[in-house]
């Protein structure tokens, strides 16, 4: 049985829904303690159980400490089983990070499966479903799978209610993908959304976007959520080139100014655009295990953040692999597998 240490690195829910979709796809029973330990509230909240359930029903397999508030679990798969499932948080949780414990599995499976996922769509701190539909998806298609994201309603925190399917025709192995440039840019635009919340909030974020990064008004646009059951906004920019499409992503908070949620985007997207790499920081930590499971591959990015570091020894825990880390210059980094 392997044993995993929830507080080791960054220490967050990445660490538990890691190892739940390694133990899927391998087989390898594993037990888990000090679950989130470097978190403010430790242990599992609604969107790790709801994960850690909906690997139980895909594995089908033998669990225990699978309640709220746990600091340790133990898994046990039996086969991997697709199909067509559902499953929802029951809070604003993120469904895209329940569907990080449940995907890679689904990929290589014997059938074809659909999942559809209810809860939050749009979180801080998780992949807001735009990352996953334009960023992460179309890469996963790029190493065999065809996966497609389809979006219900958008949910917010604090009352969820958001929805989206995923379907998922899987291969028998994973291809290695290389991601060395990201080639001409071919499109831009900042997406100001809003739900329950006055437009100016909108037209606040997108005057900082076009004065900072001096983008024409053509790259800018303003969306309204309607029948949200809760107050959201979201500042989405995403840049399309040659290679690869990355997604950035600013979340409107009680008490931040639009203006200081927007800078905070720009900053990022400035960022990425003059290292000129063509994955960003969480698309880094989100490639490692694909890469892992294809067998090899290697991507140009950004200073590892503590996610990817973290991540790379968690996977080294389940699969006979190396992940290398390079300094190439300032700034730019080669990840390969
Ligand atoms: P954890 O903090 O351990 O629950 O892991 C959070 C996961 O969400 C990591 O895989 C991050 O890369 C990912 N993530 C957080 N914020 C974003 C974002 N704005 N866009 C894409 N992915 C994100």
């Amino acid at each position: 049985m392997i044993t995993i240490d929830g507080s080791y690195g960054e220490g967050g829910g990445q660490i538990l829904r890691t190892a739940l979709a390694l133990s899927l796809v391998t087989g390898k029973p594993f037990e888990i303690t000090k679950i989130r330990a470097g978190r403010r509230k430790p242990g599992l909240m609604q969107q790790h159980l709801t994960a850690l359930n909906a690997a139980r029903r895909i594995g089908d397999a033998e669990v225990d400490g699978n309640t709220i508030g746990s600091a340790a679990f133990r898994f046990i798969p039996k086969s991997v089983r697709p199909g067509s499932y559902h499953f929802s948080v029951g809070t604003a949780g993120s469904c895209t990070l329940v569907l990080q414990a449940i995907l890679p599995a689904l990929l290589t499976a014997d059938g074809p499966s659909r999942i559809d996922l209810e809860g939050g769509t749009h979180n801080p701190f998780a992949p807001p479903f735009d990352f996953l539909e334009k960023a992460f998806l179309p890469l996963i298609c790029r190493m065999g799978p065809t996966v497609s994201a389809q979006l219900g309603q958008p949910g917010f925190y604090p009352a969820g209610g958001g929805r989206f399917s995923i379907m998922i025709r899987p291969v028998k192995r994973l291809k290695r993908l290389d991601l060395l440039t990201r080639g001409a840019i071919r499109k831009r635009t900042a997406r100001a959304i809003v739900a329950k919340l006055p437009g100016h909030i909108a037209a606040r974020e997108l005057k900082v976007v076009r004065e900072s990064l001096s983008w024409p008004e053509t790259c800018l646009q303003t969306e309204a959520v309607p029948l949200s059951r809760s107050p959201g906004n979201v500042l989405i920019i995403e840049v399309e080139s040659e290679h690869i499409t990355e997604v950035f992503t600013g979340f409107g908070q009680r008490g931040v100014p639009a203006e200081r949620v927007a800078a905070g985007t720009v900053r990022e997207v400035r960022d990425y655009l003059a290292a000129d790499v063509p994955a960003g920081r969480h698309l880094a930590d989100q490639l490692l295990l694909p890469l892992s499971l294809a067998g090899g591959g290697r991507f140009r990015t950004l200073k590892p953040t503590r996610h990817t570091e973290t991540n790379a020894q968690i996977i080294q825990q389940f699969l006979d692999v190396e992940t290398k880390m390079s300094r190439m210059k300032r700034d730019v980094w080669e990840i390969s597998v």
